[in-house]
């Protein structure tokens, strides 16, 4: 496992050996015997699957494209996570995703375990002929190990619906007569998905950030304009106040968030930045994001890179270097990219003072540390970002009943289950000096010790 989770995972351990109320009946030797156990399961996964996907391209050249599903923990359930096309895909970032897969689902109570999947391709330099092959391969070379009740990929970055329908019809023809629909969830409405998947992640993520900064500082603000704790000062240094907003990432969750904050009327927030991989646009004023997700959705998902464009389209603002929406003089900052992208070296130029997590793992472990100890609110990925794992889960529901939810629906059980989340994690997060991550990690962990212990897994 990547060091940084690892790590998170160790310190949550040791707060909980500490503990006495955490698993009472198991003391002395054997209890320190069970936490070994329970840092070996933890922190390595339960199985790596790799393959070379032959795939002849278009042009008659015949390539080996390096695959993975990692999967990690299954305790709570088979695994699940998305199967991510990015050119920087490696073994060990899967296995660290896939460990943020089991904690994320055990921190929201979803039934499943945690696993990833990733080819080391740019999605953009294949034809789509050759990107259907592609997906046909992943599907026959770990069909094996997939299944609705073995382990359920879905969409992540450089993947989606169109990927999504491809595995599953390729894994219905190759266990024909078995149930398939459960498959592969982040699939299109009609081969069997989610109303609402598609944009449940940025949903979800500016959901977290409106729950915390509006109805949970509305109903808890007595109490915390009595706490030292220095979460509790930055966040009542915003209760009821205008606030800038950035979105770094335009795909599937930045997108979807920016427009959550521009329609959101609950928080006087203005959103300010948006970036993609070419650009950060900027308009001090507020920009048109409406017109923005238009433009995006008819320029292969790109926003206006060139004073040219973005003439052309309309839209008042200022282009600035993709990096610089990491650096602007905003209160909020969305990081809705990559991973890594806010580490040692640029920590100190970001200004924001609340940072939500929609992609996972964008902050470095050390960038983490130094944000938290300057009472940084950093809200992080397994928190705010679990809307599209919650509603594949829903989807997943749905296939095996083959009823449908309205989107409605999906929309309310999502929020009901992130808020039930909220509401455990943050009266601990404002009462006490862990990040919001740790505690977080502490309230996955502590589930997935239970229940591992329960099932026999720590002696
Ligand atoms: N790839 C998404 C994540 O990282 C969704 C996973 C899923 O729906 O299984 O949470």
């Amino acid at each position: 496992m990547a060091s940084q989770t690892g790590a998170i995972v160790q310190q949550s351990l040791n707060a909980l050996m500490g503990d006495s109320s955490f698993l009472p009946l198991v003391q002395g030797q054997r209890r320190e015997q069970a936490f070994q156990s329970l840092a070996a399961i933890l922190s390595t996964p339960n199985k790596v699957h790799k393959a070379f996907l032959r795939i002849a391209l278009e042009d008659g050249n015949v390539v080996r494209i390096p695959a993975f599903r990692i999967q990690h923990n299954d305790a709570l359930g088979p695994y699940k996570g998305g199967i991510r096309f990015h050119e920087s895909v490696s073994e060990d970032e899967v296995t660290n995703l896939a460990a943020l897969m089991t904690l994320k689902n055990a921190l929201h109570e979803v039934p499943f375990g945690g696993g990833k999947g990733g080819v080391v391709i740019n999605p953009r330099s294949f034809s789509e002929k050759e990107l259907y092959l592609i997906c046909k391969k992943y599907v026959q070379y770990f069909s094996d190990i997939l299944g609705p009740d073995k382990d359920i990929p879905a969409p992540d970055m450089g993947t989606g619906e169109r990927e999504m329908d491809w595995m599953m019809a390729e894994y219905k023809s190759i266990h024909p007569g078995s149930p398939y629909l459960g498959s592969f969830t982040g699939k299109s409405l009609i081969s069997g998905g989610s109303l609402g998947r598609r944009e449940a992640t940025g949903k979800g993520v500016y959901f977290t950030f409106r729950y915390m900064m509006h109805d949970f500082m509305r109903d808890n603000v007595g109490w915390l304009a009595g706490s030292s704790n220095p979460f509790a000062a930055t966040a009542l240094a915003y209760a009821n106040k205008p606030m800038s907003i950035a979105v770094q990432g335009f795909g599937n969750v930045g997108s979807v968030t920016a427009m959550e904050a521009y329609k959101c009327t609950d928080i006087r927030g203005k959103v300010v930045a948006v970036s993609d991989r070419n650009v950060t646009l900027y308009n001090e004023n507020g920009l048109d994001v409406p017109a923005l997700v238009e433009y995006a959705s008819t320029n292969r998902g790109d926003l206006p890179s060139t004073e040219e464009t973005l003439k052309s389209s309309g839209i008042a603002g200022e282009l600035l270097d993709r990096e610089a929406v990491l650096y602007l003089n905003v209160d909020v900052l969305f990081l809705a990219a990559l991973e890594d992208q806010i580490h040692c070296d640029n920590v100190n130029e970001v200004k924001a003072r609340i940072i939500v997590e929609g992609a996972n793992a964008p902050i470095t472990g050390e960038a983490d540390e130094t944000l938290t100890s300057q009472g940084v609110i950093v809200v992080p990925d397994i928190l705010a970002n679990a809307g599209g794992v919650i509603v594949s889960y829903f989807e997943w529901l749905q296939g095996r009943e083959t009823q449908f939810y309205a989107e409605a629906e999906v929309y309310n059980q999502l929020f009901a289950k992130m808020q039930k989340t909220m509401n455990s994690i943050l009266p601990a997060y404002f009462g006490d000096p862990l990040s919001l991550r740790q505690n977080c990690f502490v309230h996955a962990v502590t589930k997935l010790s239970a229940v591992l212990y329960r099932q026999g897994k720590l002696y």
